[in-house]
């Protein structure tokens, strides 16, 4: 599913940052311009659905992008 955004970007709908609102809704960002979509003209479930997907890559990319870290720590011998 392709979405174009007002501000020209065009990509996967679930490629838009998840995000929860002020008042504690979901929504989906766009990556470009931050303009937010509730996408809810989706029926609940192909919303529910969506959200997730978007939530999940949403915190890879955070991740991946996070500094790396040592699971283990070396204490100096
Ligand atoms: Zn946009």
């Amino acid at each position: 599913m392709i979405e174009v955004c007002f501000c020209g970007w065009r990509g996967p709908v679930e490629n838009r940052r998840y995000v929860r609102t002020d008042d504690n809704s979901e929504a989906l960002a766009c990556p470009n311009c931050g303009h937010l979509d509730p996408v809810d003209y989706l029926p609940e479930l192909s919303r529910r659905e969506l959200l997730d997907i978007a939530k999940q890559r949403t915190a890879s990319r955070r991740y991946s992008n996070a500094p790396i870290r040592l699971r283990t720590a070396h204490p100096a011998a």
